[in-house]
């Protein structure tokens, strides 16, 4: 049929974060490590769904996620509501998940993408509030299925962002994705540890005919936690609808799952609709006022992020773009780099050993930034002796391994 048509992507990704403030969403019981913590040891009656109980709101966690809504430029809304989302799942023992549908926090925000192609903005439709669920666990106990429930997670204040569908390609929503969680790292909101669960990314993906405006029907690939899954799967779906399109054959709007090993999406259940939920506003919260005075606390509270760090480094050290944006790709290399820089003035050669030598040196030990052996004032000497002549660039790799 139309096989000489071009096929371009259509993606929109919907990113779940939890928030790690201390405590829960509408409990006092501590946020915590869930691969760490005994399994159902931070449980309170609020966030097990006890008949009866209160929620009370959090207010660390709407500070939280005011920081991320200002960081994506969204307009934040004066009254937002939380609503209940009804459904039935074991590991949601209130029958309901407390979210905000109608009135969200935030809308119509921006993050700037620089891609293969230059910069592109990603519009953000959305950021709301809502809490995360318990978590299930199924095991074979003497040849039997079990599934075992632990809700240490219940509770924990959980942020939904969702881009307008911007995206173009698989690359395109590595990058978002990428940007958006050293974003998170930045603010310090969320720690961005994707085996841990804490970022979960659900890309919605379409394609459609080059130079056609219209949306396509799309399916949504749930819960991916790394991102080598997002772009592998988003770039197995892209082939695979534009390979149905070509056949004219339909495209299902369905929910999918990535199998990681056999590298393909699978059907997991009929895509359900906003109004199986029987979203109504909670009649236990109130609606949740925002002052500007409070916008303004946050927004002054705000720290330079990657964007206008990597601007910054460009300009002030001379850096290339590729530089900058490795550099300040995270907050404490980005530190690490100026440290060391304001001891060495000498931003191109800090550069070149921060990318390198020590990023090799790191990831080889496995160990972060701010774990290094050498800090900064240390490379900043030894590249001194290099300047001075003191000792060759040679010799000093040999003593860089050896500090
Ligand atoms: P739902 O809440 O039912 O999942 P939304 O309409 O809120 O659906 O959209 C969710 C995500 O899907 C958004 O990120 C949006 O950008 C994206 N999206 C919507 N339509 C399309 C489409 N035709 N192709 C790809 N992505 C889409
Ligand atoms: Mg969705
Ligand atoms: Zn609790």
């Amino acid at each position: 049929m139309n096989k000489k048509m071009e096929y371009e992507a259509v993606v929109g990704l919907e990113i779940h974060a939890e928030l790690e403030s201390q405590s829960k969403m509408f409990c006092a019981c501590p946020v915590v490590d869930h691969t760490q913590a005994q399994p159902n040891s931070v449980v309170c009656p609020v966030c097990s769904g006890m008949p009866g109980v209160l929620p009370v709101v959090n207010q660390r966690a709407v500070d939280y996620a005011l920081r991320v809504a200002l960081a994506l430029n969204c307009e934040i809304a004066p009254v937002s509501i939380f609503a209940r989302k009804n459904y039935f799942y074991p590991d949601l023992p209130k029958g309901y998940q407390i979210s905000q549908y109608e009135q969200p926090l935030a809308v119509n925000g921006m993050l700037t993408l620089l891609t293969r192609d230059g910069e592109k903005e990603i519009r953000i439709r959305r950021v709301h509030l809502e809490e995360d669920t318990g978590k299930l666990t199924h095991v074979q106990n003497n040849g039997k299925a079990r599934s075992l429930i632990n809700l240490n997670r219940a509770g924990v204040p959980l942020l939904e962002i969702v881009s307008e569908p911007d995206l173009r390609s698989a690359a395109d929503v590595r990058a978002y994705a990428s940007a958006l969680r050293s974003i998170l790292r930045y603010l310090g909101v969320n720690s961005g540890d994707m085996q841990k669960g804490v970022l979960r990314i659900e890309p919605n993906v379409s394609v459609r005919p080059v130079g056609s405006k219209e949306f396509l029907t799309r399916t949504e690939i749930k819960n991916l936690n790394s991102f080598r899954s997002l772009e592998n799967s988003v770039a197995y779906e892209i082939a695979r609808q534009t390979q149905l399109h070509r056949e004219g054959q339909p495209v299902l709007q369905q929910t999918l799952g990535w199998d990681v090993e056999q590298g393909l999406t699978k059907p997991q259940r009929g895509k359900e609709e906003a109004h199986d939920y029987r979203y109504f506003p909670d009649p236990d919260l109130l609606p949740l006022v925002i002052d500007d005075g409070w916008i303004q606390r946050i927004a002054d509270s705000l720290p330079e992020l990657p964007d206008d760090k990597k601007k910054r480094f460009m300009e002030r050290y001379g850096l290339p773009s590729y530089d900058a944006a490795l550099l300040t790709s995270d907050r404490e290399m980005a530190d690490y780099f100026e440290n060391c820089v304001s001891l060495f003035p000498h931003p191109k050669q800090v550069s070149n050993w921060v990318m390198g030598a020590l990023l090799g040196l790191l990831n080889a030990l496995g160990k972060s930034i701010d774990e290094s052996p050498v800090n900064p004032e240390n490379l900043a000497r030894l590249l001194a002796l290099v300047e001075e002549g003191v000792i060759s660039g040679k010799i000093a790799k040999t003593v860089f391994d050896e500090m």
